[in-house]
């Protein structure tokens, strides 16, 4: 499902990794190693996070071929909308997005919905300074550079998907009373 949306972005930026079909393969892999050389990445073929940063947030790309990470329910990967992240505090202290969520993240927390076959409910992403305090945020907390998100999965315990987050390689806190889960790179 992520590598469509990278052959998707790939057709975009004017790459060809053969047939959308999600499947990894060599014009895929030269596609992504050819995209990675001309954007000054290294050409290693894999998306690590500066390479899907490149692809998506459309830093290199004309205008018109921006995926618009302004639209509030932009797609950001199959299972998760950046609507989804928008700051807590209803438009009250902020516009919704102080920050973008990190895509690393997201891909991360992406991984993690394929692997549960659950959906995921993100009770908080980004958030802005003032609903980060008056929710008893740490000062620096990581929700407010797009770092952490606070999530659960109806039919599991929050054992069960911080146990699953550890092993998509995120830290996590477990709030047991709460019910929900801090996810953070
Ligand atoms: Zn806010």
């Amino acid at each position: 499902m992520y590598l469509k949306l990278i052959q998707e972005a790939l057709i975009r930026a004017g790459y060809f990794p053969g047939p959308v079909d999600g499947q990894d393969g060599p014009l895929t892999r030269a596609a992504i190693k050819a995209f990675q050389s001309d954007h000054g990445l290294t050409a290693d073929g894999l998306v690590g996070a500066l390479t899907h940063h490149a692809l998506f947030d459309g830093s290199t790309m004309t205008d018109a071929d921006k995926p618009a990470s302004t639209i509030d329910n932009q797609q950001l990967t199959p299972h998760f909308n950046r609507e989804e992240f928008k700051c807590c505090c209803e438009g009250r202290y902020c516009n919704g997005f102080p920050a973008e969520m990190n895509p690393e993240l997201v891909g991360r927390m992406e991984a993690i919905r394929l692997v549960v076959e659950l959906p995921i409910i993100v009770t908080s992403g980004v958030r802005c300074p003032t609903r980060n305090a008056e929710v008893g945020g740490i000062p620096n907390s990581r929700h407010l550079s797009g770092n952490a998100a606070d999530c659960y999965v109806p039919g599991m315990t929050v054992y069960e998907l911080a146990a699953a987050a550890r092993n998509a390689g995120l830290g996590v806190i477990v709030y047991e009373n709460e019910g929900f889960c801090h996810l953070e790179l």
